[in-house]
């Protein structure tokens, strides 16, 4: 079978990595057929936007997609052509596997915690209103009538959390606890203060729950989790957690398990999948072939999973463990003082010098 995937090699050290990952993935033995979309600043001056509708329908028909990091301009510019993707697509889960292998640079052993952020709601749906706007004064106005007063120069972004965005990343949650072999799921909140959002979050994660029996459950306020995280994080399975703490609490995870070069991610729906680095496009190492590009072969790792190729994808998780545990063919950041190390395309030989030696 030959898998027709869509490659989007993003910017600054994305093509390095995305290159890098597309010759272990072949090496692995799993046929590709790559369909290459170019997204991102010089595409926008090229043809005017910075996700052509020709990338889109690329990822629709295919359904997957392997993906580097794109540089989304500050303040002025276009918008986020990674958040249009998943608005787009309708990606509404990010899920993100943070697991230590013997060889990262963490104080951490046996972590193996998978992070299951909801990506379409709460305080990130971008529903905002400026100060001293008239919508945010008319809001305020509506506040203060059932609320008591409220400051008339507040800025204004809404939390809007609701059962069916929570049933459904709940659910994706549990699915991937039992299709993986997944012991707890914890539901992360802060229902104890905002009880009309995080509870409603609480008290659905519950009832999914029910349906899950083979499947521990419980629920933890997400300060405590970070405290915990830090002190003992080999308690943890699967966490699934709203937008805002889902997107802190990964990162958080993340240096725990040996920082960016190696967390993986993908955002996931209704049978389509972006699999992709957490890491971002790092622009000043852009062109050096310096930067890991584990985060993006794990990420590739995930994609074998999804494609149901699960024995390549143990050969490859084999490599780059082998690879870690070495600790002679990795980048700079993987060195414990962070210098020397060797470059992206090394790496990519590297661990194909292991999946060929595996037998
Ligand atoms: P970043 O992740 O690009 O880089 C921060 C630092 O982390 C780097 O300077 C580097 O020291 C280290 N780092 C990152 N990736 C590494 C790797 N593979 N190997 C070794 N070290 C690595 O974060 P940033 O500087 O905040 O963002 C740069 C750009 O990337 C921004 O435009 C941002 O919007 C974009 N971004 C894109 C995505 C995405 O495409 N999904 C995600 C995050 C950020």
């Amino acid at each position: 079978m030959v898998y027709t995937v869509t490659l989007i090699p993003g910017d600054g050290i994305g093509p390095e990595v995305v290159e890098a990952t597309r010759r272990v993935l072949e090496a692995t033995g799993v046929k590709f057929n790559w369909e290459v979309a170019e997204v991102g600043a010089e595409v926008m001056a090229k043809v005017g936007t910075p996700l052509p509708d020709s990338a889109l329908e690329s990822v629709k028909k295919n359904r997957v997609a392997l993906k580097g990091p794109v540089t989304t301009p500050v303040g002025t510019g276009f918008r986020s052509v990674n958040v249009a993707l998943r608005k787009s697509l309708d990606l509404y889960a990010c899920l993100r596997p943070c697991k230590t292998y013997p060889g990262v640079p963490s104080p951490y052993k046996g972590v193996d915690i998978i992070v299951v952020r909801e990506n379409t709601e709460d305080l990130y749906a971008g529903i905002e209103y400026e100060r001293g706007t008239p919508d945010a004064l008319k809001l305020l106005k509506l506040v203060a009538e059932t609320r008591g007063r409220v400051r008339e120069d507040s800025g204004i972004s809404l939390k809007l959390i609701s059962e069916f965005g929570t049933r459904r990343i709940v659910k994706y949650a549990f699915d991937y606890a039992r299709e993986n072999g997944r012991k707890k799921v914890t539901a992360v909140h802060k229902a104890n203060i905002m009880k009309f959002s995080d509870g409603l979050f609480l008290s659905v994660a519950r009832d999914v729950a029910k349906g899950y029996p083979e499947i521990e459950f419980n629920d933890v306020i997400v300060d405590n989790l970070c405290m915990q995280l830090v002190r003992n994080p080999q308690q943890f399975d699967v966490l699934v957690l709203p937008n805002l703490y889902g997107d802190i609490v990964s990162d958080l995870c993340a240096g725990l398990v040996g920082g960016l070069g190696v967390a993986p991610g993908a955002n996931i729906g209704e049978g389509i999948a972006i699999f992709e680095p957490t890491h971002g496009s790092a622009p000043k190492y852009a062109g050096q072939n310096k930067v890991n590009p584990m985060a993006t072969m794990f990420s590739g790792m995930l994609m074998l999973r999804h494609l149901k190729e699960y024995a390549a994808a143990s050969r490859l998780e084999k490599a780059l463990a082998a690879v870690i545990a070495e600790g002679k063919d990795v980048t700079y950041d993987m060195k414990p003082d962070k210098c020397g190390g060797v470059g992206t395309s090394r790496v990519a030989e590297a661990v194909i010098e292991k999946l060929r030696s595996q037998v």
